[in-house]
């Protein structure tokens, strides 16, 4: 045992199997959870009840570290997001998103993303790499005790908890970095851990079919699914692995899901673009890929008004087609919402999310930039989304 493990790297089994290797039983894997999850303890010598032959032995074997943060900015209405640096010039987002009665977190599982969906501006930096289960359970678990820390709430399970609810709808496809996804997944399940419930752990999918099954299988959270377009031919052209796992096996793996899932519905996602997939024709089309279809699905819609970006050359549709839109598919009985803007005096927004930070100078001239397209394209970039309930 040579090498420093990073102790947020291990799921309940393996933290088992490390203290085991250190001679411990694997209750002191418990406590030691507890303290890294509940507590959110990095320094092993406050770790108090557990002995201090074992403290030293973990101080020389073992480290408790999140991505170091480059930047953090909350918006007047309590909007956070955290800029986080993953080594090599990469950087990815977390934010935090309060409400009355919950707090959201939107995490990052990978840098970058191989997806390239046309109107994603994560997609447009192609991949750099997938995230480590460290740095994936290190945004929970930084922003929790950042953000008590903030407020002045004492840490561990008396203390009241700022995230509730997380989203895996940062940058990055989850179930293309499925292992890592998953395994962060549990700890945020576990009762050592976050003990989130599965209906308050959401996973969003741009359509990894077969991922889907076996995410059914190991870890059946909430799913939300990226549709985007309402027949092949518009799919094709905005999420370019709609070539490989066409709508219709898309339907048929979200019904399968469903037969796993904590909810009895799937939210899909529609990012709505001006003249592209927003036309009454495409919602009726869409009625009948999810209700009358060979696969119909128990389905909410939440459409996502288009964050924009220069290089996309694509626009958002305006309020009003937004609303007729949702009209015609609320006026079929699909339960839908229309994602509401949060945080917009600080810059983030689906599919905007940071990419490369070549060096942290950077960050500077990027912020610059964000405004500058705030001014260009009108206070409405950069705008943070709302998670529906
Ligand atoms: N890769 C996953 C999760 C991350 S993206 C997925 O695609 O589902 C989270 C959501 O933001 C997705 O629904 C995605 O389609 C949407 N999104 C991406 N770019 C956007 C943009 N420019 N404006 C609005 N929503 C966008
Ligand atoms: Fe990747 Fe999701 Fe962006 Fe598509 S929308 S490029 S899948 S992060």
């Amino acid at each position: 045992m040579t090498e420093i493990t990073n102790l947020l790297d291990l799921d309940p089994a393996q933290l088992i199997a490390y203290c085991g290797e250190l001679g411990e039983k694997p209750f002191r894997a418990k406590q030691l959870q507890r303290w890294i999850h509940q507590f959110g303890a990095s320094d092993f010598d406050s770790m108090t009840d557990l002995a201090k032959s074992l403290r030293d032995k973990l101080k020389t074997h073992a480290r408790i570290s999140a991505p170091a943060v480059i930047s953090d900015h909350t918006s007047s209405d309590g909007t956070r997001k955290w800029l986080l640096d993953v080594g090599q010039g990469n950087a990815v987002e977390t934010v935090f998103i309060p409400e009355e009665n919950r707090g959201t977190l939107c995490i990052s599982t990978q840098a970058g993303c191989a997806v390239n969906c046309r109107f994603c501006s994560t997609g447009k930096q192609g991949f750099n790499r997938n995230l480590s289960v460290g740095e994936i359970i290190g945004q929970l678990w930084m922003a929790e005790f950042e953000l008590r820390r903030t407020k002045g709430i004492e840490p561990g399970p008396k203390g009241e908890r700022q995230i509730t609810n997380v989203v895996m709808m940062g940058m990055g496809e989850p179930l293309l970095n499925f292992e890592p996804t998953v395994t962060a997944l549990k700890l945020m399940l576990d009762d050592n851990a976050y003990g989130l419930s599965r209906r308050r752990v959401t996973v969003s999918t741009s359509g990894v079919v077969p991922m889907m099954d076996k995410l059914s299988q190991e870890c059946p959270v909430a799913l939300a699914v990226s549709v985007h377009a309402s027949n092949d031919a518009l799919r094709d052209g905005l999420v370019p692995l709609n070539k490989k796992y066409p709508l219709s096996e898309l339907m048929a793996a979200c019904r399968r899901y469903l037969e796993f899932a904590p909810r009895d519905f799937v939210t899909f996602e529609y990012c709505m673009l001006d003249g592209v997939n927003d036309t009454d024709e495409h919602a009726r089309q869409l009625i009948d890929l999810v209700l009358h279809g060979p696969e119909p699905v128990p389905c909410k819609f939440n459409l996502i008004p288009f964050n924009p970006f220069p290089e996309s050359g694509l626009k958002r549709s305006n309020n009003a087609r937004i609303k007729a839109f949702a009209q015609i598919l609320m006026d079929a009985g699909i339960v839908t919402t229309i994602r509401k803007t949060r945080g917009d005096d600080i810059d983030a927004a689906c599919g905007q999310l940071a990419g490369e930070v070549q060096d942290r100078t950077r960050v500077q001239e990027r912020m610059q930039k964000m405004a500058e397209y705030q001014k260009k394209f009108g206070e409405n970039f950069g705008r943070i989304v709302e998670v529906p309930r």
